[in-house]
């Protein structure tokens, strides 16, 4: 089978990955990786984004920025591959708390990473494994261990522009996409594959090809934009010690910052968001007007943290956030959404990394299971096989994704304008769900429970049980 995949982000390097390791007889399959973009190293992308703003996804522009690799995806990446995984973890620094402050100084409440007591509550066979914690990384660090697996895995990234994707009848191979790409140089080429998986991030092109013009499947701008950047030099002694990830919440903002590499390398990481109902222009951006509205943003911040952070901040940009509404479905005809392409998530959900591991780790078990045992039962042809992984893809992982939205949109609010009554009512209500869980629980439903026990492997399992017996009958 031939699979092309666009994007060589965190989705679509994991993709690759897991195809490699989870398709029968992974070498017979020809696995092409689209890129257009060359990633550069931390310190040359933060100089170099403001002029590529226009042409990368909303995702990408944060290639010098930073995220946080949840439990859940940690174990996805520890099943993936445990080499990959201990990469990952030593590049970058395990924030085992949450630590959430309001502007005005207040420590609202300090939450454990840990999947462990979460994973022993939902099922005791887990009691005895070792618990996953946050990994707070630059995003480029997560990239680049995922970019060196495949390199090792004799897989290669071809710099080019995915232009069109395109339905076609059916080639003699029985191929039935249109890929047409074009390089650095401008020069032109197409091919055809079996499959196309888009994990080409929220301005994704497959997304057209699937759903053309359609409004209801395009980005939409949440109000709410972001600086944020690296800051080199002694950490804090009290960020060392609680060893955690800071979220401040604050009138007109929220303020985040946790260190991204082991505390040796003295790096720190940090966002602001705020909220600007027009969308800014990022290619007129006037980065002095930011770096004061930032400075002004946080004046009355009480966090002396936050205070050297922004004086020190070299700003760069604005990164306005986009979000998708939900799908109703992510491919079909060989072709399939993945990851940011799919369901662009609010940042404040954390979990844009984690669910795109999760998708291609359950995409490829799906495709591994269709193309490998008998397929009689459920579909006849390999194109058949390839469309039914489809359909189970989405109605395993759309459900998950949606209720992640959900919770997000709950927390979102929390970052916008308010005035001072409604911020002590935020800081109010934030220190009661975290001092009592039950109100947490009432309000946002059982987080880590959701969050750290779902299983792409069991998720495969009812599904294609459910399939089986639709089929039969
Ligand atoms: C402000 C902010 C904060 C965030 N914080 C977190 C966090 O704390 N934790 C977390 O887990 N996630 C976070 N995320 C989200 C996270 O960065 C992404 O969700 C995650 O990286 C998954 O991205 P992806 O690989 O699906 O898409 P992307 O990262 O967008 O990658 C898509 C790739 O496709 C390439 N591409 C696009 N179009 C084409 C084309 N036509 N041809 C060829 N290549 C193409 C792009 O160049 C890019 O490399 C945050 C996002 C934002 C905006």
């Amino acid at each position: 089978m031939k699979i092309v995949i666009v994007g060589a982000g965190i989705t679509g390097l994991a993709t690759y990955l897991h195809l490699r390791k989870h398709l029968p007889s992974p070498l017979s399959h020809s696995i092409h990786i689209y890129e257009s973009h060359r990633s550069l190293p931390l310190q040359s992308a933060e100089t170099s984004l403001h002029g590529n703003l226009d042409e990368l996804s909303s995702s990408t522009v944060l290639v010098g920025g930073g995220l946080g690799i949840s439990p859940n995806g940690m174990r996805v990446l520890k099943d993936l591959d445990p080499d990959l995984y201990g990469a990952v973890v030593a590049q970058g620094f395990r924030a085992e708390n949450f630590i959430f402050k309001g502007a005005n100084g207040w420590t609202l409440g300090v939450q454990l990473t840990s999947d462990a007591k979460a994973r022993r509550r939902v099922n005791s066979e887990n009691a005895a494994e070792e618990g996953e914690v946050c990994i707070a990384s630059s995003r480029h660090g997560l990239w680049e261990c995922l970019k060196r697996a495949v390199e090792d895995s004799g897989g290669e990234i071809r710099y080019r522009k995915v232009v069109q994707v395109k339905r076609i009848d059916g080639n003699s191979n029985g191929q039935r996409v249109k890929i047409r790409s074009v390089d650095e140089q401008g020069s032109e080429a197409s091919e055809h594959a079996d499959l196309v998986v888009g994990a080409d991030g929220v301005k994704s092109v497959v997304r057209t090809a699937l759903f053309g013009d359609d409004e209801a499947s395009k980005p939409i701008y949440t109000g709410q934009s972001g600086v944020g950047g690296f800051i080199q030099g002694p950490l804090a002694d009290s960020i060392a010690q609680k060893r955690g990830m800071t979220f401040t919440f604050g009138p007109n903002g929220f303020f985040g910052y946790s260190p991204s590499a082991p505390i040796s390398a003295k790096t720190l990481m940090w966002w602001s968001t705020f909220e600007t109902s027009s969308l800014p222009d990022t290619k007129a951006i006037d980065t002095a007007a930011v770096k004061e509205a930032l400075v002004k943003r946080h004046e009355r911040w009480r966090d002396p943290l936050i205070q050297d952070i922004v004086q020190n901040a070299e700003v760069q940009s604005i990164y306005p956030t986009w979000v998708l509404d939900s799908l109703p479905n992510w491919g079909q005809d060989g072709m399939v959404l993945i990851g940011d392409a799919a369901h662009a998530l609010d940042p404040t959900t954390g979990q844009g990394a984690s669910q795109g591991l999760e998708d291609a780790q359950t995409l490829a078990l799906l495709l591994a299971n269709m193309l490998s045992t008998p397929t009689e039962a459920i579909a006849e042809q390999e194109s058949e096989a390839v469309d039914v992984a489809i359909k189970l893809f989405y109605e395993i992982r759309a459900p998950r994704v949606e209720e992640i939205v959900k919770r997000g949109k709950k927390m979102s609010g929390r970052k916008a304008d308010v005035g001072t009554l409604a911020e002590y009512m935020m800081y109010c209500f934030l220190w009661l769900m975290m001092k009592l869980p039950s109100i947490g629980k009432l309000i946002l439903g059982d987080v880590h429970g959701d969050l750290y026990c779902w299983s792409a492997r069991e998720e495969i399992q009812k599904a294609l049980e459910q399939s089986r017996v639709t089929h039969r009958d």
